[in-house]
């Protein structure tokens, strides 16, 4: 193999002090960007060091829902990676010319990431999530080789074939050994003006997801918290401020904030 040799990854070395959260979905919609972009965000207010990979081939939305408006600069041979909100953010977009589809083979996408983990240069994280594209797909496989301490985060909505394929995404970490923190249900409900909620995608995905990856998994999987479907959310994302600081006493915020509060 030629070319230059490729670069160590600070991730990965068995003393690095940075959490690495790798965020998983069974398929694309159920928020899994969004669920990542907020914890970033409210992990930063929190005053922890926080970067976000976005290696979803198949959004690049990271940067819109951060608001980011610079693109990573070289210095010598190293990438620095542009910082919104105060997180250090990496997209796979913001090297793809004009936005042009791409098709994204294995092979290509492992290299990119290796690229995004060993020649961006970080600095000192504390916190460092990776938007994975949705499904079960080479990359989780590619993470865990690159980074054989990332521990995985999985995004589900109510609904149960959601929850099913979130299943066989999380259950890859059993043949890569990485430890699953737990499950995080997103669009559970809609709260009503009377004060109810209406359980527009169903209820019971989540816990059933986390119930059944505890089981395979052998080891307790929580379900870290639902999300409530809020406008504030997609208009933040939209806006390129996280809900989490834009409206932060939103539904959707309180229970983002309280999931970043206990990672
Ligand atoms: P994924 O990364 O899983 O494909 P996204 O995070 O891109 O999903 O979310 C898909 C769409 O749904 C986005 O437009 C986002 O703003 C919206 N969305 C996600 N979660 C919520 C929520 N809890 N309430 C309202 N809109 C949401």
């Amino acid at each position: 193999r030629g070319g230059t040799p490729e670069r160590e990854i600070p991730f990965a070395r068995p003393n690095s002090l940075t959490r690495v959260y790798a965020v998983a979905s069974g398929k694309g919609g159920v928020g899994k960007s969004s669920v990542t972009v907020n914890l970033a965000a409210a992990l930063a207010e929190q005053g922890l060091r926080v970067g976000v990979v976005d290696a979803d081939v198949y959004g690049f939305s990271v940067p819109r829902m951060l608001g980011v408006e610079h693109k990573p600069t070289q210095v010598d041979d190293m990438i620095l990676p542009p910082v919104s909100h105060d997180v250090k953010v990496i997209s796979i977009g913001m090297f793809v010319p004009g936005n042009q589809p791409v098709v994204w083979r294995g092979p290509m996408l492992h290299r990119a990431l290796q690229q995004f983990l060993g020649d961006v240069f970080w600095g000192d994280l504390d916190v460092l999530l990776l938007d994975l594209p949705p499904g079960t797909g080479d990359i989780a496989i590619s993470v865990a080789q690159l980074i054989p301490g990332a521990e995985i985060l999985v995004v589900t909505t109510p609904q149960q074939a959601a929850a099913e394929v979130a299943e066989r995404a999380g259950s890859i970490a059993l043949q890569t050994h990485q430890r699953i923190v737990g499950v995080i249900e997103n669009m559970s409900w809609l709260e009503l003006p009377d004060g109810s909620r209406q359980e527009i995608f169903g209820s019971g995905g989540g816990q059933a997801v986390a119930e059944s990856l505890t089981r395979s998994v052998g080891a307790e999987v929580p379900l870290l918290g639902q999300i409530p479907l809020d406008t504030n959310l997609r208009e933040g994302a939209d806006q390129g401020t996280p809900v989490v600081l834009r409206n932060p006493e939103s539904p959707a915020a309180v229970a983002l904030r309280g999931i970043a509060r206990g990672l």
